[in-house]
């Protein structure tokens, strides 16, 4: 695609136009790789946009709202282009919700149509019972008396223009800590990721470009970064389903596929380099391996680094900034472990203190960033998005965070993570950090329990690698004495809890939340 292409794509406002110019140029190249299933760019185009054309004819207008509630398979990206065309919003949900969490996502958005699977119906069902509502539903996997089949639903070609402030994706928050909120991204949002890409995509040959997209489809990680930015440069995807999630496997495919993308969250990373096959796959293919969505252990980062040949870069952002608001791949010196790398192109970033005042480099405080891919506004929440923004339209993230002289990152913590003991600042995920130097430690999460006379006190909870046997092998003494010589006295855990695995969500974060229910 030439930059003309790419100019005019980006003035016009529906993103999915992006796509089309894709397809006119890459046709016949593979897009989307499912198991024994491949689509060409032509394929996906012609049935992403019929069900376009399928979708208004069965009454759902532009600027109306659908949920895509799907595993990761090629009908999510079909229906999420599709839903583009026809100038309607896609709410993303996670196919492991049930009853009660799509009954909130149905009922805040107001959806017109759920596109689905057919083993999810009976939820979807239980919800329009609960709510005594009738949107039209698309299903993988056949039809019935109210559902329409993927393959029946397919309409006139269809393409509707909108606005770059209009929404293109409403993702609801992972929910790691309080309500779920609709985050509006809009066209302008999307394409922001997606020019950011085509602009370096004379770094690879497009149609050699071989993202494999383990991460979900329903998060902004698994979407943009994984497939839909691949896709508009005329490369292809790999898709897995996220609930099957295999290390082994997954080193296996990139070696067969030879694999050139590959971005995961760290738990997927602790999974490869503990296997026992870490290192009988050749893993060389990949131009770039990605950790996103929590902060990346340093030594995991070596030990991939060294058995398999290639670089690692980390990113950063949110579903309120659409993905990735730092990355290292583009920074000006390259790699730099431990850091999430410099902001994006046309991204504000400032780092603050409580009273609102911009610290020195080297300081930690509140990151806020400004930038195209930061979103709308929350949904239906006039508060919350005021809240949310400051005065001057930075967005408050809710991270700490430091940068050093050259404008590299560091996410020290949540903010609301942050642990407050006798005064001082305890950032749980340097003592995360410490702990995972320890041979015997996999990974681990600090989160503050009450403590009388400090008000707070940290306590570790960690899960030790395969063969290690907690009692004979390492104990929390041991480990103890280990965070001590390596951090000030005030930080070390006064506690610390051996589990065999901690609670996460599916895009890979650690629910802290559950934790401190179960913790104290
Ligand atoms: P989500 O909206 O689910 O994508 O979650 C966004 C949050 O994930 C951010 O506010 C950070 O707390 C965390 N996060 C994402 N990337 C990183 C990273 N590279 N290092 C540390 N935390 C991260």
């Amino acid at each position: 695609m030439d930059l003309a292409d790419v100019i005019d794509g980006a003035r016009k406002g529906n993103v999915a136009r992006l796509h089309h110019e894709t397809a006119r140029h890459h046709g016949d190249a593979p897009a989307i790789e499912y198991h024994d299933r491949t689509l060409t760019h032509e394929e996906l185009h012609t049935e992403s946009s019929q069900v376009a054309g399928g979708l208004a004819e069965r009454g759902v207008e532009p600027g109306d709202t659908v949920l895509v509630y799907l595993p990761n398979c090629p009908a999510s990206l079909i229906a999420t282009l599709g839903a583009f065309k026809a100038g309607v919003a896609v709410s993303p949900v996670n196919p492991q919700y049930r009853k009660r969490e799509l009954t909130h996502q149905l009922s805040d958005t107001g959806a017109t149509a759920v596109l689905t699977h057919t083993a999810l119906l009976e939820h979807v069902d239980a919800a329009f019972d609960a709510l005594d509502t009738d949107p039209v539903v698309v299903a993988v996997g056949g039809s019935a008396d109210h559902v329409h089949s993927f393959a029946d639903v397919r309409g006139e070609e269809l393409f509707v223009e909108r606005t770059g402030d209009d929404v293109a994706l409403l993702p609801y928050t992972s929910g790691t800590t309080g309500t779920p909120k609709g985050v509006q991204l809009t066209h302008r949002n999307v394409r922001a990721q997606l020019n950011a890409v085509l602009a370096r995509s004379h770094e690879l040959e497009a149609e050699a470009v071989r993202s494999l997209v383990w991460l979900p489809l329903y998060h902004i990680t698994g979407f943009t970064h994984a497939a839909l930015q691949p896709l508009i440069r005329g490369g292809r995807v790999c898709v897995r389903s996220a609930a099957n999630w295999d290390a082994t496997a997954c080193m296996e495919l990139i070696g067969e596929k030879r694999i050139t993308h590959f971005i995961g969250v760290t738990a997927m990373y602790v999974d490869m380099v503990t296997a026992d096959t870490f290192g009988e796959y050749d893993l060389t293919s990949l131009e770039t391996a990605i950790e996103g969505g929590a902060k990346m252990s340093v030594s995991v980062q070596r030990e991939f680094e060294a058995t398999a040949g290639v670089e690692m870069g980390e990113g950063y952002g949110l579903t309120e900034t659409h993905g990735a608001t730092h990355t290292q791949s583009g920074s000006t010196f390259g790699l730099r472990p431990g850091t999430v790398g410099q902001p994006s192109r046309m991204t504000d970033c400032k780092i603050v203190d409580d009273a609102g005042t911009e610290v020195p480099p080297g300081e930690a405080g509140e990151l806020l960033v400004r930038g195209p891919q930061v979103m709308k506004g929350y949904h239906d929440m006039p508060d919350a998005t005021a809240d949310a923004f400051t005065d001057d339209g930075y967005f408050r993230t809710g991270d700490i965070a430091r940068r050093d002289e050259d404008n590299y990152y560091e996410i020290v913590d949540r903010k609301k993570h942050v642990i407050v003991s006798a005064g001082y600042n305890v950032y749980p995920s340097e003592l995360e950090a410490v702990l995972g130097e320890h041979d015997a430690v996999a990974e681990s999460a600090v989160i503050g329990v009450p403590d009388e006379r400090r008000n707070e006190v940290p306590k570790a909870f960690v899960v030790p690698r395969s063969d290690i046997e907690v009692g004979a092998d390492i104990t929390a003494t041991e480990l103890t004495e280990f965070v001590l010589d390596t951090v000030a006295p005030y930080k070390h855990p006064r506690e610390i809890e051996f589990v065999e695995e901690l609670p996460r969500t599916t895009s890979g974060k650690i629910q802290k939340f559950k934790l401190q229910d179960t913790g104290q």
